[in-house]
């Protein structure tokens, strides 16, 4: 008799929560606000040419392997539930050890085996797809390529050069937009965090996942430090309060039971347990040894790379230390390239360093002044040529001097056709007679940091201007 009052009152409350039903996650949705100049077509085609590129640069697992098959099907059922306009998601698992997870525009997301290990159960790793796929669904990456658009190009004819037939890839290279790893694009403001934890939650929610379990991550990871987790770390940076925000969206809505881990997860851990997950450390040095013919036409990267052994050149002017497997183009007078043979096509240098000599317009113009009108100049031969972030004071020698990198697009084409970023790191320095001593490192911008640590430094330390 107990028992069967029991029962009906059971009866009675799953009654009034289904009466209760949580509105629609589409009627709560809000869309982020601030302005995206990339229309839906523009922001899938931005995702997918940054998508080949981490395909080329991380060691994605194979769509057919289990653990990619149990994270797409993860995603996918959360995707199903996320409000707003239905983007083309795909979910891949990088077989990399750091704890780490990202979203590109218009739908691919990336999960490390390493936050597969990190993860106490199915909730927590629903919880950083959740997220992943709230960043899609508010736009993030696009909406900050957009502002900084917007500082060089108006926005009402920002649209017009996006669309134009030159091709959106290219435009968007020349203004130092991408979105692949390691992109300034895809480091979250905390706004944009609280966005992605709030939705992420709904999202959560309406899957029946417990949406405590994806603030419970996030905070075990920050409590670990950022030895396992940095990128994931700085690329989602803690909005503040993450569990409190959670755990007050969770209070609006109706009481739920969540689901508990399901076999494939259980799978999914034993399989993520056993595997020798690679170091980003581990990752980088098979790129170096691997051939970047992907990007580079038929250029491999032992013709360009630096030998580890100096030779000295003697100029008029200067005299400077270069790699003894490059070359120098140019004699003891005149403006000199040195680069590496390969690194050198059509007049163009790909890879290399341009040293050359720039007059003032008045031998009274500051070093500062000086250096500017001097990137003008270089920027009329380059139109695609801009600065990027600010001058800086340096010293080579004892010599006070200016630093500045700029972007513009490289010789190199893409297999799309598209011209590969270029990274140009200008140094300008006063010699005695009242103009400028002026060297360009150049290297495409996936390889300049390597080419930069062991080749364009060394360079620089060793350059003496000549006491005339
Ligand atoms: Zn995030």
């Amino acid at each position: 008799m107990r028992f069967r009052s029991f029962t009906a009152r059971m009866l009675a409350i799953l009654l009034a929560l289904s009466i209760a039903a949580p509105p629609l996650l589409e009627a709560r949705f809000q869309p982020t606000s601030g302005r995206d100049a990339f229309s839906r077509e523009q922001e899938i085609q931005a995702g997918q040419e940054a998508a080949a590129e981490v395909t080329k640069q991380l060691p994605i697992l194979p769509e057919s392997d289990p653990l990619s098959r149990y994270v797409s099907r993860l995603g996918q059922t959360l995707a199903s539930h996320a409000p707003g306009d239905k983007w083309p998601y795909s979910f891949h698992v990088v077989n990399q050890k750091e704890i780490n997870a990202f979203a590109l525009p218009g739908g691919p997301v990336y999960v490390n085996v390493g936050t597969i290990q990190a993860t106490d159960n199915e909730a927590q790793l629903a919880g950083v797809l959740a997220h992943e796929i709230s960043h899609v669904v508010q736009r993030h990456a696009t909406r900050a390529a957009t502002k900084q658009m917007q500082a060089q190009i108006p926005l009402a004819i920002l649209g017009a050069v996006l669309g134009s037939r030159g091709g959106m890839m290219g435009q968007l290279a020349q203004m130092g937009i991408s979105f692949g790893v390691g992109s300034y694009f895809l480091k979250n403001s905390r706004e944009a965090e609280r966005e992605a934890d709030l939705l992420g939650t709904d999202i959560m929610y309406d899957t029946g996942y417990d949406p405590h379990q994806l603030a419970a991550f996030f905070e075990k990871l920050q409590s670990q430090g950022t030895s396992r987790a940095p990128t994931f770390l700085s690329d989602h940076p803690d909005p503040g309060n993450r569990s409190q925000s959670v755990a007050a969206e969770v209070r609006t809505l109706p009481a739920k039971r969540f689901q508990g881990d399901s076999q494939e997860f259980q799978a999914a851990k034993r399989q993520a347990g056993g595997m020798k997950a690679l170091t980003a450390q581990e990752i980088a040095q098979q790129q170096k040894t691997g051939n970047a013919t992907s990007s580079m036409g038929q250029l491999s990267r032992a013709d360009v790379m630096p030998s580890g052994n100096m030779r000295n050149f003697q100029h008029q002017a200067y005299q400077i230390k270069y790699p003894d497997n490059w070359q120098v183009f140019g004699d003891t007078s005149s403006s000199v390239t040195i680069a590496p043979r390969a690194g050198v096509a059509d007049n163009a240098v790909a890879y290399g360093v341009i040293i050359d000599g720039y007059q003032a317009e008045s031998n009274r113009t500051s070093l500062d002044d000086a250096t500017h009108q001097l990137i003008q100049q270089l920027q009329q031969g380059n139109p695609g040529l801009r600065a990027v972030g600010n001058d800086e004071d340096i010293r080579i020698n004892g010599v006070p001097g200016k630093s500045i990198d700029l972007i513009g697009p490289s010789p190199i084409k893409a297999q799309n056709g598209q011209a590969v970023r270029e990274r140009d790191w200008l140094v300008t320095l006063p010699m005695r007679n009242g103009d400028l001593l002026y060297v360009v490192f150049i290297a495409p911008d996936q390889d300049f940091q390597t080419m930069r640590t062991q080749a364009f430094e060394p360079m620089l330390r060793s350059l003496h201007l000549q006491q005339q």
